[in-house]
């Protein structure tokens, strides 16, 4: 069975433990991964350090980095539908999603980095007074851990490594091992693209082994995270010890607010993609459908019948709209989350279910599922659930929509549907949330920084701020006082 190679110090690397990787819609071994010791993951760290203080790369000209960068967008983009058969087979995602969203997004993000870091990465020259001149420069952090969850592997992992190394640091990429192919796959496009040895490396391993390494090591200047709010606050915890920039992409519990003036049949097929895409486990997902009353009836019974229509299947098959959870405990958790919303008073409207067909029988497959008669104060209205759940509840008045929406420990993102855009722009800014879509839903432009507020986070992916998080500011400062002789030169009166 094919077995992938970790990729350290330019050289693609086996080791003696091997893991295997699911197919969640089958439950069958795919593939297996080499797994890393506590020996390859230093040797990792090693050579990103290594690589950042004495190798190639700090010598690169902005238009060479740009020129490898770009090299990486044009290898995804020649094995696009190779990445996509993988990131659908060991994710569960189905195949319409990885050929038309992730793949060809994760080229347009190296892509969007390479073209535009010479006009991200401006160093300034100021006069802060007349005796004085300063140059701030704008510098790579140095050496990067970028820890990636299982739910959008090739396209975070993108993100992450094409600001990263736009920026100019060399980094240790960790995939989630229940989806770890993808990020192995990208390693061989970056080797090919002649990206110089320890630039970057991507190794294997559980979080648990290789967390305290990646977050801790004095070797490492800073980690960009994205995954669950508990992992993130380990996180914070391992890097307040060293004392580490940070960047911290976590969960989200969105709300999508729904206006009565809306055109309610685009507003219902909208919401079930905002919602059910990828099975819900988005960290976006508008998990919290909240309907304004004249229109809750209508919107509801509408919601539900198209959420039963949805066309689960094996995730290869491209007339199929819902694929399997990543993983059995992944169902089993939503499992959990829906007896306990029962025992507090919900009711669920559709779903809920393990779907019976014969064909999804060995997979983690989980019907559509609407749940109504939810209060704010129930576990499953405020929190992260990660499953094609969707909560749907009315509010009177754009007050209560706002209050409600902001009801949540999360920050991540919100939509709102109206015609008003009047109206949508004042409750848009009266949000306590990082990213918020009026009149769509999951719009991500490599121009714009996502991130979320509260729990959700904090620190930009993508766009020009999203780059800088990988930079430091450094300030230099000139004197130019008449014949070189500063104010300190006169204090002590000598
Ligand atoms: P997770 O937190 O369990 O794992 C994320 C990564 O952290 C994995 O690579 C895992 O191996 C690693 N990890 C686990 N324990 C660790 C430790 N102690 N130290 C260091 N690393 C450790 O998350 P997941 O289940 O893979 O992904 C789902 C979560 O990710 C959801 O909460 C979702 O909302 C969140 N997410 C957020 C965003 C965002 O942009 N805000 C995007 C995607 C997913």
């Amino acid at each position: 069975m094919n077995c992938a190679p970790l990729y350290i110090n330019g050289e693609f690397v086996e080791t003696r433990e091997r893991q295997n990787v699911l197919n969640p819609s089958t439950g069958k071994v795919i593939a297996q991964v080499f797994l890393a010791s506590e020996k390859e993951i230093d040797l990792a760290v090693e050579s990103a350090r290594k690589a950042f203080d004495k190798g190639a790369w700090r010598g690169f000209s902005l238009k060479e980095r740009k020129a490898v960068i770009l090299r990486i967008a044009e290898g995804i983009l020649n094995k696009a539908e190779e990445l996509a058969r993988i990131e659908t087979e060991s994710t569960g995602k189905p195949i319409k999603e990885t050929t038309f969203m992730d793949v060809p997004s994760a080229a347009k993000t190296f892509e969007h980095a390479a073209n535009n870091l010479e006009n991200y990465l401006i160093n300034e020259t100021l006069a802060p007074a007349q005796e004085a001149g300063a140059v701030l420069l704008r510098e790579p952090v140095g050496v990067v851990s970028l820890i990636i969850p299982w739910n959008y592997p090739l396209l975070i992992a993108s993100w992450k490594l094409a600001s990263a190394l736009a920026a100019g640091n060399t980094v240790i990429l960790k995939p989630s091992s229940i989806t770890p192919l993808t990020a192995f796959e990208l390693g061989k496009i970056i080797h090919e693209a002649g990206m110089p040895p320890g630039v970057v490396n991507i190794i294997n391993a559980s979080g648990a082994k290789s967390g305290q390494i990646l977050c801790c090591d004095k070797r490492i200047d800073m980690v960009s995270f994205t995954g669950s709010l508990e992992v993130g606050k380990e996180i914070l915890r391992y890097t307040s010890s060293s004392v580490k920039k940070l960047l911290l992409e976590l969960g989200g519990k969105s709300a999508s607010l729904v206006f009565a003036d809306v055109d309610i049949e685009t507003a219902v097929n909208s919401s079930l993609c905002s919602v059910f895409l990828n099975q819900g486990q988005m960290c976006t997902a508008m998990s919290r459908i909240l309907v304004q009353e004249k229109i809750y009836d209508q919107f509801v019974a509408s919601f539900v019948s198209k959420a039963k229509a949805i066309k689960l299947g094996l995730s290869d098959n491209h007339e199929t709209q819902m694929g399997p959870l990543v993983t059995d405990s992944q169902r089993k958790k939503i499992i959990a989350y829906l007896e306990k919303a029962k025992t507090e008073g919900a009711r669920i409207l559709c779903g809920g279910k393990i779907p019976q067909d014969a064909e999804l029988k060995n997979g983690y497959f989980f019907e559509p599922t609407v749940i109504g008669n939810v209060k704010p104060h129930m576990h499953i209205f405020k929190e992260e659930v990660f499953g094609p759940v969707a909560i749907v509840g009315s509010f009177s008045d754009s007050k209560e929509a706002v209050e409600l929406a902001n009801s949540s420990d999360f920050g991540l993102a919100a939509c709102i549907w109206s015609k008003d855009l009047g109206l949508a722009e004042e409750v848009a800014k009266k949000i306590n949330a990082g990213t918020i879509w009026i009149n769509t839903y999951g719009m991500f432009y490599d121009q714009l920084p996502y991130g979320g507020f509260k729990q959700s986070g904090f620190g930009k992916e993508l766009g020009r701020d999203g780059l800088l998080e990988y930079t430091r500011l450094k300030n230099i400062i000139i004197d130019h006082s008449n014949e070189g002789k500063p104010l300190v030169n006169y204090w002590y009166g000598f």
